[in-house]
């Protein structure tokens, strides 16, 4: 069985370690990224306020060392569907299988004055570069948004305000500033009630401005203001910003997509082409881009396949679940664990923040690294 596995962010890592558990030598996979190393969503933030370094969180890919499994670094340029086959810079690739791993895009330049006037935090380079504007930054108004939906960790943006608290504290610049949290959603986390009540009370006994359900579509350049789709405007000294998402162009012209994402089976992630799959923030599957879904959409295509190579019954279905910690600033780490299945309204419970989850939640990173590229990781 000749696995093709596009993209080792956590979906493919996840599940291209889960097939060499169960298959060995027994599967030939194939495992493509143009990148160098994996990089966690949450350590942008940790290198942004100066929590760890850039060194100390890039996981080379070069450590992705497992039976069956051959990573190849290169830049995927066409992907046909049909023929479960790609071109890459290294030249073509063919799978029995083909899993679409490849993540969500970031656009900040399709954002009007992003780049001139703001800072994005969402790429490596982005979030690696605002630790140094923060480092030059003498107090005033900070004002953290969102640009546009869907977007990756939708409780990012409340854990970077937060953690901008925190920084201007430290730095004795926060009675001289202001921070300002700019987001699409009604409520920080929609589907935990008790996690939302926890950030909202957090932002209000520090002072964070709370602009639910806006958006920011563009930033005047001149004027310092943020521009909000309703027309309102926000002045700020420093923007921080969520830019826009888009599948890869690789994808968009692949003709999986629908509407921007590629659609799949919501208990099963197979795309409507035979033996292609996507998992991840590539897909519209109905859960939030993050990676703990990924990871877990990644496990159920992998027993899958591995059912099939055994030759054994059907494989559990995707269940929606995943467990995210959440930063809340002052040292301290929230957790919730909710639940998207298809057809019905999201659950979620909340644990509330304590030095447990704090472990908890360095011990998702370490074991992770662990399993995927066989060191050892303490993440700050
Ligand atoms: C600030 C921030 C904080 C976050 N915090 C969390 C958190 O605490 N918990 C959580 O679960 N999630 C978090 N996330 C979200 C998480 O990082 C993503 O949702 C997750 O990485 C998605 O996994 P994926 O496998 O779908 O895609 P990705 O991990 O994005 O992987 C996609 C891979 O595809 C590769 N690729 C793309 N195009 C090509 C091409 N043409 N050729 C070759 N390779 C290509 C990329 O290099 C990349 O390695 C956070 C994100 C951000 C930005």
């Amino acid at each position: 069985m000749r696995v093709l596995v596009l993209g080792a962010g956590f979906g493919g890592l996840e599940l291209t370690s889960r097939l060499s558990e169960g298959l060995g030598d027994d599967a030939d996979v194939v495992l493509v990224d143009q990148a160098d190393g994996f990089v966690f969503g949450y350590s942008k933030l940790d290198v942004m306020f100066g929590r760890t370094t850039a060194e100390a969180v890039v996981h080379a890919y070069r450590d992705v060392v497992k039976p069956g499994v051959r990573f190849v670094r290169s830049v995927i340029r066409s992907i046909d569907p049909t023929r479960r086959r790609v071109e890459t810079d290294d030249g073509p690739f063919e799978g029995d299988v083909l899993v679409i791993a490849l993540g969500a895009d970031l656009d900040p330049s399709a954002t009007p004055g992003l780049l001139r006037a703001g800072h994005e935090f969402y790429t490596v380079p982005g979030s690696f570069a605002v630790r140094e504007v923060l480092d030059g930054f003498a107090g005033g108004r900070v004002v953290v948004a969102v640009t546009s939906t869907p977007f990756k960790c939708p409780p990012a943006p409340s854990e970077t305000a937060l953690l901008v608290h925190d920084f201007l504290t430290r730095r004795g610049l926060r009675d001289r500033s202001e921070v300002a949290l700019v987001m699409p959603l009604g409520a920080p986390i929609p589907p935990s009630p008790a996690a939302s009540t926890a950030l909202l009370t957090a932002f209000a006994e520090r002072g964070i401005e709370w602009y639910p359900q806006r958006i920011v579509r563009r930033l005047d350049a001149e004027r310092r203001v943020a521009v909000l789709a309703d027309g309102d405007e926000l002045p700020f000294d420093l923007f921080l910003g969520v830019p826009v998402h888009r599948a890869p162009q690789v994808v968009q012209d692949s003709g999986l997509c629908v509407n921007g994402w590629i659609p799949v089976d919501p208990l099963t992630l197979e795309t409507s082409f035979p033996d292609v799959y996507a998992v991840g923030d590539v897909t519209s599957v109905g859960t939030p881009k993050a990676g703990v879904f990924a990871e877990r959409q990644a496990a159920v295509v992998a027993e899958a396949i591995i059912a099939r190579v055994r030759a054994e019954g059907a494989a559990a279905p995707y269940d929606g679940r995943g467990i995210c910690y959440v930063e809340f600033g002052g040292g301290q780490v929230g957790r919730v664990d909710v639940t998207f299945r298809s057809g019905q309204a999201p659950t979620g419970d909340f644990d509330a923040p304590s030095d447990l989850l704090v472990a908890d939640k360095s011990e998702f990173g370490t074991s992770r690294v662990r399993r995927w590229f066989g060191r050892d990781w303490v993440a700050h």
